[in-house]
C-alpha cells in the first residue's frame, strides 16, 4: 500500500472540516467504517444542550464523500432547531450511509451500523429517513435501544407521515389566519407539489376542508392515483412558480425557492412540509419578505415527524401526539407576527426563538 505524501502548501489549500460553511459548531462527527459489511456511514451530532441528538438515517448513493459529509452536517444542523422550535427535549443529530439503498442495503450492514450508534451510548439517537424503512430500523433495535421509528408491533409510533402531514395543515391554517384573517381554507388554491407520503395525506386535509387542490409529480402514475381518489386538478402547465395561487406546499425537494424561481413565485403563501426549502435562508427569506409573501419556515411546520418519534422515548399516546401537533398552529402564528412586529424574515424570527431556548438551557444546566 502507498501512502501519499501531502506537502504542508497543498494541506493549506484543503477545504477543513471546522471551517466548512454546514459545520457550524457541531459537537460531535462520527466517521463509521466497516470493510466486511462495506458500511460507510457518517453520524452529525451538531448540539445535546436540549437532549440527546435524535435524526434520521439517510442511506444515498452520494457523488463523493465530501457531498455526504456536507448533507449530513446540513441535516443535523436543521435538527437542533426543528426540536428547539417545537420545544422537545432532543438535540440535532442525524446519520448518512453511502451507498445504494437499493442494492447495497444488508441487514448486516444495518446491525453494523446500529453497533456504531451504539458506542454512543445514547448520545445520538437515530431513525428512518430517505432510503431507510420500519423494518430497517427493527434491524438496527436488534443491536442498540437508541432508536426509534421501530414498527407499532414493536412498540413503535409507526409511520410518520400523516402526523406530518396533519402538522403542515395546521402550519397553512395559521398562515392564512395571519395573511387573510381567517383560517378557513375553503375555495383557497392551493398546488400540492409531490404527493408522496406527506403530500398525499396534506391532500386529503385540504380536500376536507374544500380548498381547490391543484397536484404536480414527477410521477404519472401517482398523479393518476391521487386525482382518482380525491377529484383534486392535476397540473397541466410548464411553470407552477409563476401561477397565481394563494398557497404553495412544496412537499417533494428543497431549495424549490431559488434564485432562478424567486422572482416567478406568484403564491401569497408558502407553507409545505419539505426540508430546507430556501436555497440560501438569508438571501431568499428576505426577497419573500419584500414580495409580501408568507413564508411558514419549513422546519416549523414539518415537525410532526419529530413529533411521533418523541413519543416513543416518552410513551405518549396518540392523542398526545395529535395535541402536540397541532399547537404548530399556535407556533407558527407567534412567529408570524413576531417577524411582522421585529421586520425580520419569518425563518430568522423562528431561529432566533430557537436559538434562545438553547441558550437558555445551556445557562440552566451551567448553574
Ligand atoms: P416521498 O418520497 O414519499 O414523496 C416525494 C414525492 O415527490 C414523490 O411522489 C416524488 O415523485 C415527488 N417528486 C420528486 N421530485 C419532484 C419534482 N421535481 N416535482 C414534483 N414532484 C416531485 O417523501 P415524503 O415522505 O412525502 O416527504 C416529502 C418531503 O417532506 C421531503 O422533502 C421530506 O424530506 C420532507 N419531510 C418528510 C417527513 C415525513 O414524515 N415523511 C417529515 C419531515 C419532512
Amino acid at each position: 500500500m502507498t501512502s501519499e505524501i501531502i506537502t504542508s502548501k497543498e494541506l493549506k489549500k484543503m477545504d477543513p472540516v471546522f471551517g466548512q460553511h454546514s459545520f457550524d459548531d457541531h459537537e460531535q462527527i462520527v466517521f463509521c467504517n466497516d470493510k466486511d459489511t462495506g458500511l460507510k456511514a457518517i453520524i452529525g451530532i451538531h448540539n445535546t444542550v436540549l437532549g440527546p441528538a435524535l435524526g434520521g438515517t439517510r442511506m444515498w448513493n452520494y457523488a463523493s464523500e465530501w457531498e455526504a459529509l456536507n448533507d449530513v452536517l446540513r441535516l443535523s444542523r436543521g435538527m437542533t432547531f426543528k426540536s428547539a422550535i417545537t420545544g422537545l427535549n432532543l438535540g440535532g443529530g442525524k446519520a448518512v450511509i453511502i451507498g445504494d439503498a437499493k442494492t447495497q442495503k444488508t441487514p448486516k450492514l444495518m446491525k453494523r451500523f446500529g453497533e456504531f450508534v451504539h458506542s454512543l451510548n445514547g448520545k445520538y439517537i437515530t431513525a428512518e429517513d430517505v432510503g431507510m424503512t420500519t423494518e430497517d430500523m427493527d434491524t438496527v433495535r436488534e443491536v442498540t435501544p437508541y432508536v426509534t421509528g421501530i414498527s407499532e408491533s414493536k412498540g413503535g409510533a409507526g409511520n410518520p407521515s400523516p402526523i406530518t402531514a396533519y402538522g403542515v395543515f395546521m402550519g397553512m391554517k395559521a398562515a392564512a389566519k395571519f395573511k387573510f384573517g381567517s383560517d378557513i381554507l375553503e375555495d383557497r388554491n392551493v398546488f400540492v407539489q409531490g404527493i408522496g407520503h406527506v403530500g398525499e395525506a396534506l391532500v386529503e386535509h385540504l380536500v376536507n376542508e374544500g380548498a381547490n387542490v391543484t397536484i404536480s409529480d414527477i410521477s404519472q402514475e401517482r398523479l393518476e392515483e391521487v386525482r382518482s381518489k380525491f377529484g383534486v386538478t392535476i397540473y397541466g402547465g410548464d411553470d407552477l412558480y409563476s401561477e397565481r395561487m394563494d398557497i404553495y406546499a412544496p412537499c417533494a425537494l428543497g431549495a424549490t425557492i431559488n434564485d432562478e424561481t424567486i422572482d416567478k413565485i406568484q403564491a401569497r403563501i408558502i407553507a409545505g412540509a419539505a426540508n430546507n426549502q430556501l436555497e440560501d435562508e438569508k438571501k431568499h427569506g428576505r426577497i419573500l419578505q419584500e414580495k409580501g409573501i408568507v413564508y411558514a419556515p419549513d422546519f416549523l411546520i414539518n415537525a410532526g415527524g419529530i413529533i411521533n418519534v418523541y413519543a416513543e422515548l416518552e410513551g405518549y399516546d396518540k392523542p398526545e401526539i395529535m395535541r402536540k401537533t397541532e399547537n404548530i398552529y399556535n407556533t407558527t402564528l407567534e412567529i408570524l407576527d413576531n417577524a411582522k412586529v421585529n421586520n425580520i424574515t419569518t425563518q430568522t424570527a423562528a431561529m432566533n426563538i430557537a436559538r434562545e431556548r438553547i441558550e437558555t438551557r445551556k445557562r440552566e444546566n451551567s448553574k
